[in-house]
């Protein structure tokens, strides 16, 4: 790294993304990582959003959305200390539909003005199959393969743009977590010495972070909003059970139920308090009823789909229970690049606070050890240069067609800008 420093032109990192807020997810971190290490660095949004979501309805209505999320995207930019931002004007949902060539021309003319030495976008997977994504990923990286070569785009030299091929492309890559939120959020909530009640705000916005953390895979578990009629039995006594519940509108008894069969009414909890932590974390089946007074909503965190076959009370076998903890291993095309942005998490939270038409959230409200845990790493998928030529460094494992000199400066450049201490 201090060598990259050292020389007389900063090194650069380009992202190229599809929409407002795909860079702070894919890679914030990472951004925020390479600008303190002394990067310049770019970002592109090939859409405005302007088809996304209306979250928060006081900032934003559909005719003004995509102008909001443009000026959220260079929010979230600064928040990141990104300097170079970009939106371009392609519509929100049709960069499939777009014309290959012409926006694969479009990054072309991008990569040979900015001159990056590293470009991140997405891989063939779009992150989680979401078709703009999958474009841009596409387009990406066959402007990074053409963007060297003045065969392609001869136009753009015309105009006065330089052949320029970056050394390294990396793929923003989501590995599947086996981490469980209800299982984090059940030691946080026992460990406190005063029972959460959480607020109006933090109760709008954990069913969101829930849902994208587990779109993104950042965690597994099953999210549901569920409705319960009056009178109804969320939970059961001696029940085993391994689902958490956050109360959004309504109000619950807690009632338990002695040996003799009285019944105790332990208290009457409502929007913004838990239930049903104390089962996950020590473990045991349930303390007692919890019975909807009235209607009741709640945000149900499970450690996995629901069950035809679950059976209900204290004899049911207990399948909600989790999996195992870690990253599920899956293969890659390239090799697979963690880079540990942990000392970055607090810039990257307010880059998605950034995008408040998104996320009306203010993520200070959850535990910052989880935060830390969901968000402390971001992977990459390196796609150029190939993993094979970092392995054929070792003599005699792999036929060198190059001088071993020219590869072993080549893998060791290779290792640098992403792996930074
Ligand atoms: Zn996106």
């Amino acid at each position: 790294m201090q060598n990259l420093v050292k020389r007389h032109r900063q090194p650069r990192l380009l992202g190229v993304f599809a929409h407002p807020d795909d860079e702070t997810f894919c890679a914030g971190g990472t951004l925020a990582k390479h600008v303190a290490a002394g990067w310049q660095t770019m970002v592109i949004s090939a859409t405005s959003g302007q088809a996304g979501q209306i979250r928060d309805p006081l900032v934003a209505t559909r005719r003004t959305l995509g102008q909001v999320r443009e000026r959220e995207f260079y929010a979230a930019c600064q928040q990141l200390g990104v300097r170079h931002a970009r939106v371009l004007d392609y519509m929100d949902g049709t960069l499939q539909d777009a014309d290959p060539h012409e926006l694969t021309g479009a990054i072309v003319k991008i990569i040979r003005a900015f001159r990056p030495d590293v470009v991140i976008t997405f891989g063939p997977d779009g992150a989680y199959g979401h078709p703009d994504h999958i474009a841009i990923g596409a387009a990406t990286t066959r402007a990074f393969e053409r963007a060297g070569s003045s065969r392609h785009f001869p136009d753009q030299l015309a105009a006065g743009h330089r052949p320029h091929r970056p050394a390294q492309l990396y793929h923003s890559y989501f590995p599947h977590n086996r981490l469980l939120l209800s299982d984090r959020l059940a030691h946080w909530l026992a460990a406190s010495a005063t029972r959460f009640q959480g607020t109006a705000e933090f109760t709008r916005a954990l069913p969101l972070f829930a849902v994208e953390a587990t779109t993104l895979r950042y965690a597994s578990d099953h999210v549901d909003v569920e409705w319960y009629p009056s009178g109804s039995h969320i939970v059961e006594q001696n029940e085993p059970g391994a689902k958490l519940y956050l109360i959004l509108s309504g109000y619950t008894d807690v009632i338990e139920e002695d040996a003799d069969g009285t019944r105790r009414t332990l208290a009457r909890l409502g929007p913004g308090e838990f239930f049903g932590e104390l089962a996950i974390v020590h473990q045991q089946p349930r303390a007692a009823d919890v019975v909807a007074v009235g209607d009741v909503t709640c945000l149900v965190l499970a450690p996995g789909a629901p069950s035809a076959f679950a059976g209900r009370g204290a004899d049911a076998r207990l399948l909600e229970a989790g999996t195992g903890e870690g990253m599920v291993e899956e293969p890659t095309v390239g090799a697979l690049v963690p880079v540990d942005v942990s000392y970055y998490v607090g810039q990257k939270i307010a880059a998605v606070a950034a995008h408040r038409t998104q996320y009306p959230i203010a993520l200070d409200m959850l535990p910052p050890e989880l935060l830390q845990e969901l968000l402390g790493q971001e992977y990459f998928v390196r796609v150029h240069p190939p993993h094979v030529l970092e392995t054929s460094i070792w003599p005699g494992v792999f036929d060198q067609r190059k001088s071993p000199r020219r590869v072993a400066r080549t893998a060791k450049r290779a290792d640098m800008p992403i792996s930074l201490a």
